[in-house]
């Protein structure tokens, strides 16, 4: 089966133009978590090959969206990584250090037309910190 000249944007196109809306409704930082001063999220790829793709690390300050969906590093995948159960839970705790391991449940094409799940791997890790709060006098 040969690409036709369809002007359809591929499956990978819409998620990422659906990715691109939610992150521009996401709230701020700031908004979503007053107290969060700056958080770190590095995403390191697990991928038994030469060609793992390369660690991505992302700041976030108040004035940023607290948006944590991190489409796949392949750029044939319609995959995304969704970290916001897993940061939104642990910035409401106040915790300063997550870690987790997520799995790429989307799809590459493969030869022949045929769909591929994708299963990258991510270890995840969110480091957080937060405005120092005034100590409680008695
Ligand atoms: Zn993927």
């Amino acid at each position: 089966m040969r690409p036709s000249s369809r002007k359809k944007p591929s499956p990978a196109q819409q998620r990422q133009e659906q990715w691109r809306k939610d992150r521009a409704s996401a709230q701020t930082l700031r908004n979503a978590y007053p107290t969060a001063e700056r958080v770190n999220v590095h995403l390191q790829f697990q991928q038994p090959t030469a060609q793992r793709p390369t660690a991505q690390s992302f700041e976030l300050y108040p004035p940023a969206r607290a948006f944590f969906e991190y489409p796949c590093p392949y750029g044939d995948c319609d995959g995304i990584f969704d970290l916001g159960a897993a940061i939104r839970e642990a910035l409401g705790r106040a915790s300063t250090r997550v870690e987790g391991t997520l799995e790429c449940c989307g799809v590459r094409p493969g030869d022949g037309g045929l769909k591929l799940p994708c299963g990258l791997r991510v270890n995840y890790t969110l480091a957080a910190q937060y405005k120092a709060e005034p100590a409680t006098r008695t």
